[in-house]
């Protein structure tokens, strides 16, 4: 050790003078004591880190308080960090999907705060049923005569082929054995239900006779899967829901769907690309529906299957359904979202979602014009402008469904495709990070989903 160095170690304070100092003070009271004292621990390391290899004292050491308690706060940053979606995906799964209508974050908040009827009937005190007062409100919108709710459409899926088919076979196009993402496969789910799966048909076409010859005494379930996320074009033939039930009813074999995002409003009123609607399937005489909470109906992470009573009864009876029940802040958000279908003048005002998929793409082009003016000056070593673009809905639903919208780009005036990549990590690193992506040599910013401006600017103008 050189004699510098041994007077540079000499001036890292030691844990008890600074917890004894002033500053600390404050420090102790939030934080308490443990954690202010293991901090200053590690910022002493540090220090010794710093002089071993630079010969000097890291500069934050002019201050260590404000150091302890910088540590301390990032410490304390959540997991699920806020940030601004400018990918131009809206329901993007790795971003949470849905954003919560105003109504369904009350009514959490209301749930979360204080006890609720959840399976308590008021007017015999005796014990209710969690999903209740959902079905009631599903069984309007749909038509349907009983629901059941579940954490997700995946569990949905899970829970309708085992409380249904279980040792038994299920029908399938082999056009329809879909892989949603993750592990979500529809084969392997027919596996872990206990249900043997019976494929019929090639993957561009299957009729009716294929389904009708393959069922036999052991045949459970014919089943339709929504292919969400691919389309097959060309030479191609599916057997649609209505030619399904009219086979299933003279064969006496119910008729069941899987149908992944599912809009409870005709999309195409909004000028939106169509959407299966569960209500048609349920109208064709389909016995079970299920289809997600957090895609296109817009609130919480749910599975919800709708159909027919004895059906349903048999899912809210299976051991499965226990362990993938919903919570009451889950089922709190879903029941105010869905009261929203009830008034469908207001919907799209008031359901974030929809809100954003129908955003008028000439109004974006607007709001991009506007920003590109404000930023322009800060971030002088790019160019600046405003393109026409494509947002997706996300979320498994067409990826050829596009939705025209508008983007403010970043080009490095160099060229330089590092100064780009700094550029995007810069953002991400913001305390509410802007997500845009890359492509063309370009950052682009979809705005669709931009709707706190002053904050975007807050963030950008940092
Ligand atoms: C998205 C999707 C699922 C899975 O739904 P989660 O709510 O994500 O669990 C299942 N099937 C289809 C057809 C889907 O599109």
């Amino acid at each position: 050790m050189t004699t510098e160095n041994h007077s540079l170690y000499s001036q890292i304070p030691s844990t008890d003078r600074l917890l004894r100092d002033e500053a600390f003070t404050l420090l102790l009271t939030e934080f308490g004591h443990n954690r202010v004292a293991q901090t200053l621990r590690q910022l002493q390391d540090e220090a010794r880190d710093g002089i071993r290899q630079r010969q000097a004292l890291p500069v934050w050491c002019n201050d260590w308080a404000q150091a302890t308690y910088q540590r301390l706060l990032d410490e304390n940053a959540s997991a699920l960090r806020p940030v601004i979606n400018l990918t131009g995906t809206v329901l993007h799964t790795n971003l949470g999907r849905a954003l919560q209508a105003e109504a369904a974050i009350e009514a959490v908040a209301q749930a979360m705060r204080s006890p609720v009827t959840l399976e308590y009937s008021l007017d015999d005190a005796g014990r209710g049923h969690r999903d209740q007062a959902l079905a009631d409100i599903l069984c309007r919108l749909t038509g349907a005569e009983d629901a059941c709710i579940v954490n997700n459409n995946a569990a949905a899926v899970l829970l309708m082929l085992a409380a249904t088919g279980s040792g038994k076979e299920v029908v399938v196009s082999r056009g329809e054995l879909v892989e949603i993402g993750g592990a979500f496969r529809i084969p392997d789910v027919m596996r872990q239900a206990g249900c043997f799966l019976h494929e019929v048909g090639t993957t561009n076409r299957t009729h009716v006779k294929d389904y009708r010859e393959a069922v036999n005494d052991n045949t459970a379930l014919l089943m339709k899967v929504h292919t969400s996320n691919y389309h097959i074009e060309g030479f191609t033939k599916t057997v649609d829901e209505t030619e399904l039930v009219a086979l299933g009813d003279e064969l006496n074999v119910p008729v069941i769907a899987d149908l992944g995002s599912g809009s409870l409003v005709d999309l195409r009123l909004y000028g939106l690309p169509k959407e299966p609607m569960p209500q048609e399937l349920i109208a064709a005489g389909v016995s079970l529906v299920s289809f997600s909470g957090d895609k296109l109906l817009g609130g919480p992470q749910a599975g919800i299957i709708v159909g027919k009573k004895a059906l349903i009864e048999k899912m809210q009876r299976h051991p499965l359904k226990r362990a993938l029940r919903a919570d009451k802040m889950t089922l709190a958000a879903l029941e105010a979202t869905l009261r929203l279908y009830l008034h469908p003048e207001k919907l799209r005002d008031n359901l974030p979602t929809l809100r954003l998929l129908t955003r008028n793409p000439g109004e974006i082009r607007q709001q991009a014009l506007r920003l590109a003016g404000v930023l322009a000056d800060h971030y002088d070593a790019f160019d600046l402008s405003v393109e026409d673009c494509f947002s997706q809905i996300g979320s498994g639903s067409l990826p050829v469904d596009r939705l025209p919208s508008a983007a403010l780009t970043f080009t490095p005036r160099d060229g330089s495709g590092r100064r780009l990549e700094a550029l995007a990590a810069t953002w991400r690193n913001l305390p509410e990070p802007v997500l845009g992506r890359i492509a063309d040599g370009r950052l682009w910013l979809d705005l669709r989903c931009l709707e706190n401006e002053p904050r975007f600017l807050e963030m950008l103008l940092k």
